[in-house]
């Protein structure tokens, strides 16, 4: 470390800084943070100031920040081919291999993968192969997309409208034909008397009722993450996959699942969706895939619509879509490294052996009157704050209770994700006991400083 770095790091950061998802108050009245390194789950700042990152950057940092068998295989990557797009007929071996292993380990005896930059590029280039595949098959006016209020697909306009925030209708949010259902959240939409099974029935029926209302015929697909991530950490209610799977299947409607967070282990299984005993359509993976070394997303057809997009696209000769990274060679290798590692490095079984402790702990922690819910499996979870516990009241928003949390977590050197009302926990795979503890006791401090 250069220890002669100027300070005020921070007040350069934010003279040439656009922040997004950043509260601007926040950052008016304490500054930001420049963060120069990592080691293991653990970042440093500017400042000599160390923080346990609960986050594990943003949910992809799986196996913490300075895993050597991935800084190898970077290098030789590296050495070995810098960078290569995916056109043309032309892709590099590595492409080749990570293709071949992902649908190894996809839930499908077969299917097809196009490469991207991120998980929002993939959903847009999911919708983008859905609206493709209805022209060429004469169905040109099968588009909508149907997805679930708090679902969080991206950012690109497209998967922005997937996404069922709120905070969209900043940008004129969500374009027509995104159609957001209920989210699948039984202790916050469950009604008085509602049992959770009930509500799992209700929901299947507001599908039913919605494809009846829209139109079969004009529903491209039905898309939906294992567990909402950045809605809050929300798994879904028993039998939910089992009961509305059934419906897609019988209207025709594909079901593709947001692996995004999910996928790689965060659940305890490759997949969030074999957690949940579902066989999808197709995969949308990102994050975990690298674990958060390379920018990269992957779309995963599963055989049916793999061969459907097969003959279209052969049909119309050309698939006119893909980004001067796709398949990059160096974001392939490390995947091949990072999958090596998390399936048969033991990361997915640290994970699956690690929750129960992890909740365990988490349970001590959430034992208090102002939060209301502790959710969450594998290595991801939210603590939702409430007002009154007893009638599930939320704090008024303009408290913004989740940021205050999140800001006392800071001071105790631990970062943690504000998010509406809740404050989430989705750490590296690799993170040890003691460094569970510290992040539980941290935690708990700064529950104690707020409420
Ligand atoms: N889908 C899900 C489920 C996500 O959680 C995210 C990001 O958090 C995305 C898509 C978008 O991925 P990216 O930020 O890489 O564009």
């Amino acid at each position: 470390m250069d220890d002669k770095r100027p300070t005020g790091w921070d007040t350069r950061a934010e003279a040439v800084s656009f922040f997004g998802f950043t509260d601007f108050p926040t950052v008016k009245r304490r500054g930001s943070i420049v963060l120069t390194h990592g080691e293991g789950p653990y970042v440093f700042d500017t400042e000599g100031n160390r923080y346990l990152d609960a986050n594990s950057g943003l949910w992809n940092m799986v196996a913490g920040f300075d895993h050597p068998g991935l800084i190898s295989a970077a290098q030789d990557a590296y050495a070995r081919f810098p960078g290569y797009h995916a056109f043309f007929g032309r892709m590099s071996d590595q492409t080749v291999m990570l293709s071949e292993r992902l649908i190894e380990l996809a839930p499908f005896e077969r299917g097809r993968v196009f490469y991207t930059n991120s998980g929002s590029e993939a959903n847009d280039t999911l919708v983008k192969m859905l609206w493709f595949l209805g022209r060429a098959e004469g169905k040109p006016e099968r588009k909508k997309i149907l997805t679930r209020k708090n679902g969080y697909h991206g950012v690109t306009v497209v998967s922005a409208s997937m996404t069922g925030k709120p905070y969209n209708e900043v940008f004129g949010l969500p374009l027509p034909g995104f159609v957001h259902l209920t989210c699948p959240h039984y202790w916050r939409e469950g009604m008085a008397g509602e049992s959770e099974a009930e509500f799992t029935q209700r929901l299947a029926r507001e599908l039913e009722e919605t494809i009846a209302a829209e139109g079969a015929d004009t529903i491209a697909a039905f898309v939906a993450e294992p567990v909402l991530g950045a809605g809050g950490v929300v798994p879904p209610p028993e039998g939910y996959f089992q009961a509305i799977q059934p419906i897609l299947k019988r209207h025709g409607i594909p079901l593709v699942s947001d692996e995004v967070i999910c996928g790689f282990g965060r659940t305890g299984t490759i997949w969030g969706c074999d957690t949940y005993g579902v066989v999808p359509d197709a995969i949308i993976s990102s994050k975990a895939l690298t674990a958060g070394f390379f920018p990269m997303g992957a779309v995963i057809l599963g055989p049916e619509l793999a061969d459907r997009m097969q003959a279209a696209a052969e049909a119309i000769e050309e698939f006119p879509h893909g980004f001067t990274a796709s398949g990059h060679p160096v974001g392939c290798a490390i995947a091949l490294a990072a999958i090596d590692l998390i399936v048969e490095g033991g990361l997915i079984d640290k994970v699956r052996e690690g929750a129960p402790r992890l909740e365990a702990k988490l349970a001590e922690v959430a034992d208090r009157p102002n939060i209301g819910e502790l959710r969450g499996i594998g290595y991801m979870w939210a603590l939702e704050a409430v007002a009154d516990k007893a009638t599930k009241a939320p704090f008024p928003s303009e408290l913004s209770v989740s940021e205050r949390i999140a800001n006392a977590c800071t001071d105790e050197g631990l970062i943690c994700r504000p998010l509406g009302q809740s404050i989430v926990l989705c750490p590296a795979f690799t993170l040890t006991d003691a460094e569970m503890d510290e992040m539980c006791a941290k935690l708990s401090t700064a529950l104690d400083k707020v409420f």
